[in-house]
């Protein structure tokens, strides 16, 4: 009798194990089970529709260094399935990626659905069955056989389960999952923006910085990258990264804190004093507020020398001590309090999931029940934005289904 693998969650990490378990063993019957009335929902948003399916990187440890929640595990795993092997499955089902300057990788088309389709059609090719609106309740384990009971009252049989169901929001949603013995690292949001209520800096929304440095106070948190203002407080890719990084951290100080930003990341104050004391000279009869010459943003520029108490009609040349070095001050390491976040809908990940010293990352197995396997965001894995996430569901997913496939 051929053996049935039942996979919970038709989102991008379940897609992946249930058509490669199937297209391994012809012999396997696969299930694909899924609460909603929608498959690959995600797939479908992301990157903006576009579908960030991968990374540029092709060193894995590198690679590896992208993942907040996660690193040891994704690096073994990627060992067996990596960015170079999905660009070439994609490729071998004619779908061609390509890169963007900053490393992100789209499908040729610039459409979700080229994948969607990808991956609706070769579930079709190997005759994966899909149970749409229905929820997984509870799973029982019988000796070498699972139970999956849903929520309609439909009881299916299964020798092998793979639980793709994503990353909940809240640690009660987890309890199916708790009840199979295994242990939850609380869920907490990653990759949100930070919030700067009444702060005079929100009046320049809409202006960004090519690259800043962003450091939490009491803190080991730092990034370095681009900056956006926005209406709210602080967004763009620095500060993005540094929620990922301390999403854990953040949600301890209830997402109040200090930060100090480098406007100028290749300097510091002493630095930027020598730089201040030649253009005092080169500038002399120019209007501080008119001569940037850093290439800052002329409305950061001014905003700053205001902050600083620099008169509008101040020359080089008459620039007094105390404003020059508050003007330092203020470029080098300027002070913000932030106080609260706001999710970014974009690319929102939540941090959190099942235990990974409870699941063997070669094979993706599950140490506490036999022929249980996870893969995808119910993990304890997240990545920072720019196809890190969507990289790891491919590989986790594929790694379960060449484990179960020669099982
Ligand atoms: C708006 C948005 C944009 C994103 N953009 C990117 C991006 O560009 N690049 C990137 O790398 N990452 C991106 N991400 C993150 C990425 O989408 C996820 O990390 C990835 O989709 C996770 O895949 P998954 O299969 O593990 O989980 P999901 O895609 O969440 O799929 C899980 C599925 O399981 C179903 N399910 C849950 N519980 C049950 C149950 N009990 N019974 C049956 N079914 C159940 C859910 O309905 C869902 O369909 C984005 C996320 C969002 C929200």
């Amino acid at each position: 009798m051929s053996k049935h693998l039942i996979v919970i969650g038709g989102g991008a990490a379940g897609f992946f194990c249930a058509i490669n378990a199937a297209r391994m063993d012809r012999s396997l019957k696969v299930t694909i089970i899924e609460k909603s009335n929608k498959l690959l929902s995600k797939v479908k948003v992301s990157g903006g529709g576009r579908c960030n399916v991968t990374h540029a990187c092709f060193d894995i440890a590198e690679m590896s260094k992208r993942y907040p929640r996660g690193q040891h595990f994704v690096k073994k795993a990627f060992h067996q399935f990596f960015t170079k092997d999905i660009i070439s499955w994609f490729e071998e089902r004619h779908v061609k990626l390509k890169t963007e300057e900053d490393g992100r990788m789209f499908p040729v088309t610039d459409s979700s659905q080229t994948i969607i389709d990808c991956l609706i059609k070769e579930v079709n090719k190997f005759g994966v069955k899909i149970l749409m609106n229905e929820e997984v309740k509870k799973i029982n384990t019988q000796l070498s056989m699972f139970n999956v009971q849903c929520k309609s009252g439909e009881i299916l049989d299964a020798d092998f389960i793979c639980i793709a169901s994503g990353g909940y929001p809240k640690s009660s949603m987890f309890d199916w999952l708790k009840e199979l013995g295994h242990t939850i690292e609380e869920p907490v949001p990653s990759l949100f923006t930070f919030n700067l209520p009444n702060h005079p800096i929100t009046k320049l929304m809409g202006v960004s910085v090519g690259k800043v440095k962003v450091k939490i106070q009491n803190s080991k948190l730092e990034e370095e990258g681009p900056l956006l203002i926005t209406h709210w407080g602080l967004s763009g890719p620095a500060v993005l990264r540094l929620s990922a990084w301390g999403a854990r951290e953040l949600k301890i100080k209830n997402y109040e804190l200090k930060i100090n930003i480098s406007w100028l990341p290749g300097h510091n104050e002493e630095s930027l004093r020598t730089k201040f004391r030649e253009l005092r000279n080169i500038n002399a009869s120019q209007k501080v507020i008119n001569k940037n010459s850093f290439g800052l943003p002329s409305r950061l520029w001014e905003f700053l020398a205001e902050q600083s108490d620099i008169k509008n009609e101040w020359r080089w040349a008459d620039l007094p001590a105390t404003e020059q070095n508050k003007f330092i001050k203020n470029l080098c390491s300027y002070e913000c309090e932030v106080k609260g976040k706001t999710t970014f809908k974009e690319e929102f990940v939540t941090a959190g999931g099942i235990k990974l010293n409870e699941v063997d990352a070669n094979t993706m197995k599950s140490k506490k029940v036999l022929n249980l396997f996870f893969a995808g965001e119910v993990l304890d894995v997240d990545g920072i934005t720019g196809g890190f996430n969507f990289q790891h569901a491919w590989t986790s997913g594929f790694v379960a289904a060449k484990t179960i496939a020669s099982s």
